[in-house]
């Protein structure tokens, strides 16, 4: 079954075919109840632009098999980047979120976020160079941050790891120093969800991505869509208080899942047994020379994101609960998968998948970038750009 649209204009039938991955004629007539020659009419200005391409026969019905459509993800390109708590990731994509070319700045959130945008603006504008491309190509710049991000305003919403970050206008200092008007924030582990959920191919189930690198946090996609929630706030599981008391937590509370789950917990746990490591990406590293206590309480920590995904779970139903991050190992997924399937009713997860994240390190850029196409293929603005009423091309 192919997704409805409310509306029928140019834009609509774009998002209808960019959701479906590939539609015949006869499907969007279908689907939108539009006549045959209303959809070639729909069709027509979409093509003069090289927003769609020919994506060859389908299906086998005897005789002359119908021409598929699809998005043409080569109309431009996306700037996109990937911050974590001590590395981060630039690329530029393609409006499919192909990874064309990336780049590594040596620069951390804990520098403050003037110097850290001012490093990675640098970095894509750098690539776009290399890459042979200049400005007039670049749809949109997609910028992923590890903490809570308000929606709305783009603005980190008191991050505990982001020093100096907390409402800082970074759409503003993004779109001024690489003088590209859309710009998209979003939190990493929502980017990350939703560029697994694009690379499982389009009109998937729900998914649930818990990311577990510094700190732990969730993002859910439904209908190829995030959820926010009310303010940006859905999925920030990491601040839930467990039977725990233990370590204060970097939030200033007692008890909360990141305090004994999270890679700067683990790596605390694994220096007190002798094992130095001050961060995440160090618990990987220790994880993939197979070190004994690294995996032991790595797993330890998947048993008790378990006993939270249980309740994710239980809520949501999703199709799909991946683990990504920097402890994402095998010793993680058993921890989850053991409390998860003791904690909830074998009708809760019959359906479910619970794997490893499949794209790791380039999820965050996959998914900002499908943000970005997003909003810039909104139906409304492609609508009121073909009607000749918008502000120029989108
Ligand atoms: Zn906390």
């Amino acid at each position: 079954m192919k997704p409805s649209v409310p509306g029928t204009g140019p834009g609509d039938i774009l998002a209808l075919i960019r959701r479906s991955g590939v539609c015949t004629r006869a499907e969007i007539q279908q689907i939108t109840g539009l006549s045959r020659m209303t959809v070639g009419q729909r069709l027509a200005p979409l093509a003069e632009q090289g927003l769609l391409r020919d994506a060859g026969p389908q299906g086998r019905t005897g005789g002359r098999p119908p021409q598929g459509l699809e998005f043409n993800p080569g109309q431009g390109v996306v700037l996109a980047a990937a911050l974590e708590t001590t590395r981060c990731r630039t690329a530029v994509t393609d409006l499919a979120g192909r990874i064309l070319r990336t780049g590594e700045p040596q620069v951390s959130v804990q520098a403050g976020p003037r110097e850290t945008l001012d490093a990675v603006c640098s970095s894509l504008l750098r690539l776009l160079r290399d890459h042979g491309t200049d400005l007039s190509a670049v749809r949109g710049v997609g910028v992923s941050l590890p903490g809570p991000v308000d929606p709305v305003t783009g603005r980190p919403s008191e991050p505990p790891i982001m020093p100096g970050w907390d409402g800082f206008a970074v759409i503003e200092h993004v779109s001024s120093r690489t003088g590209v008007p859309v710009v998209v924030v979003d939190n990493d582990a929502n980017a990350m969800a939703l560029g697994e959920y694009v690379r499982r191919g389009p009109d998937g189930p729900p998914l649930v991505l818990i990311k577990v690198s510094t700190g732990i946090g969730a993002g859910i996609v439904i209908d190829g869509e995030v959820y926010q929630g009310v303010d940006g706030g859905a999925g920030d599981i990491g601040h839930v208080r467990t039977h725990h008391e233990g370590r204060m937590c970097r939030c200033g509370a007692r008890g909360c899942l990141a305090a004994t789950a999270s890679g700067w917990a683990v790596a605390e746990d694994l220096t007190a047994l002798g094992v130095p490591a001050a961060s995440g990406h160090d618990v990987q590293l220790l994880l993939a020379a197979g070190d004994p206590h690294a995996a032991r309480l790595t797993r330890e920590a998947g048993r008790l994101i378990g006993d939270v995904a249980a309740t994710v779970v239980s809520l949501l139903s999703p199709g799909t609960l991946l683990l990504g991050g920097d402890l994402a190992s095998t010793a993680l997924l058993s921890g989850v998968r053991e409390r998860l399937y003791r904690r909830t009713l074998p009708r809760a997860t019959r359906h479910l998948q619970v794997e490893l994240a499949a794209i790791g390190g380039d999820a965050a850029l996959v998914g900002i970038t499908r943000s970005v196409v997003d909003r810039v293929f909104a139906p409304a603005a492609v609508n009121e750009w073909l009607a000749g009423e918008g502000p120029g091309e989108p």
